[in-house]
């Protein structure tokens, strides 16, 4: 899932300062699974704005919603009056979900309250870890399920690069070296022969360097 961290809240009473009344919008989604911008953060943050609000001698109002999906017209649109009766959305949502907005609302200023952070997934309660760069052509098949894209500081295709020390990367010796784990995984299902062929070339065209990318299917079109 798209990880996200809400964005500290000085910089974003810079952001909503030119602006009286702010519709805080979050998504049920992603960011609420990664603590950042759910119901909960949502409720939380719009306390803080309305507390610090009253202390600096403001008089801003902060209405609050969320809904399940922010990067799908459809979900914003059931909270279309609220957004119109704002001078700004803030937004909780990813980068997608503040886009979407934009789009569909083209005349309202629309403000992002999180950084979205990575592809990712959470390893144990509150730790969330990146695991695939959205590359647009997946080569997991041929490294054991391990991704040397986005879990090599190198982005190595043929590892290791020789530096790891007892399984540690030697960028970061807090990360376990991706190609170790590649190893490792490879060995265990008795695929360590992989190892000994050159990865092939990787299609890069597929990946964000072409610009932005699209996906067309024909059979669902209408
Ligand atoms: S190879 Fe590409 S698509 Fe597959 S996990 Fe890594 S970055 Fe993601
Ligand atoms: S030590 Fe491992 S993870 Fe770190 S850069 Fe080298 S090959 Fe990649």
């Amino acid at each position: 899932m798209i990880k996200a961290q809400q964005k500290p809240i000085a910089e974003i009473k810079a952001l909503i300062a030119p602006y009286h009344r702010i519709l805080i919008l979050g998504c049920g989604t992603c960011v609420t699974i990664s603590f950042a911008g759910g119901e909960k953060e949502v409720g939380l943050l719009a306390s803080s704005l309305r507390i610090a609000s009253a202390m600096e001698g403001q008089d801003k109002i902060f209405a609050e919603a969320t809904v399940q999906r922010q990067c799908e017209w459809e979900f914003i649109d059931a909270v279309a009056e609220q957004i119109q009766q704002a001078d700004a959305v803030l937004s909780l949502a990813c980068g997608i979900g503040v886009q979407a907005l934009a789009e569909r609302y083209p005349d309202k200023v629309v403000l992002p309250g999180v950084n979205t952070t990575f592809l990712g997934m959470a390893v144990e309660h509150g730790v969330l870890v990146e695991r695939c760069r959205a590359c647009g052509d997946c080569i997991l098949g041929l490294t054991g399920g391990v991704c040397p894209i986005a879990r090599c500081a190198k982005n190595l295709l043929n590892g290791p690069c020789g530096g790891s020390q007892n399984g540690k990367c030697e960028v970061n010796p807090e990360l376990d070296c991706a190609w170790q784990l590649i190893y490792d995984r490879l060995a265990r299902l008795g695929q360590l022969d992989r190892l000994a062929a050159l990865m092939p070339y990787k299609d890069w065209s597929k990946d964000y360097d072409g610009g932005p990318r699209k996906i067309v299917r024909e059979d669902l079109r209408l």
